[in-house]
């Protein structure tokens, strides 16, 4: 029995996911939200397809403050 590892299948899944973005015609718009990178990385805001999840405008902050400022981690500040 084949059984795939975890980087085969996150490589899988993301040539579905390009797929189904190639070939939506992107139809319905979402409005403006929060665009997280990575769990509690905010990384502005962003419209995406509501059918394939694409991006499709991006607008970067241009205020983004650095929440931890004095352990220079420079996370950030996710109340904003
Ligand atoms: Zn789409």
């Amino acid at each position: 029995m084949k059984k795939e590892n975890h980087e085969q299948m996150r490589k899988r899944h993301e040539k579905e996911i390009e797929e189904l973005q190639n070939n939506c015609k992107h139809e319905k718009i979402s409005d403006w939200m929060d665009h997280y990178w990575a769990p509690g990385h905010w990384g502005g805001k962003v419209k995406v397809c509501e059918f394939c999840n694409e991006i499709i405008e991006k607008q970067k902050p241009d205020y983004i403050i650095p929440s931890t400022i004095s352990t220079g981690k420079g996370e950030w500040n996710e109340s904003l």
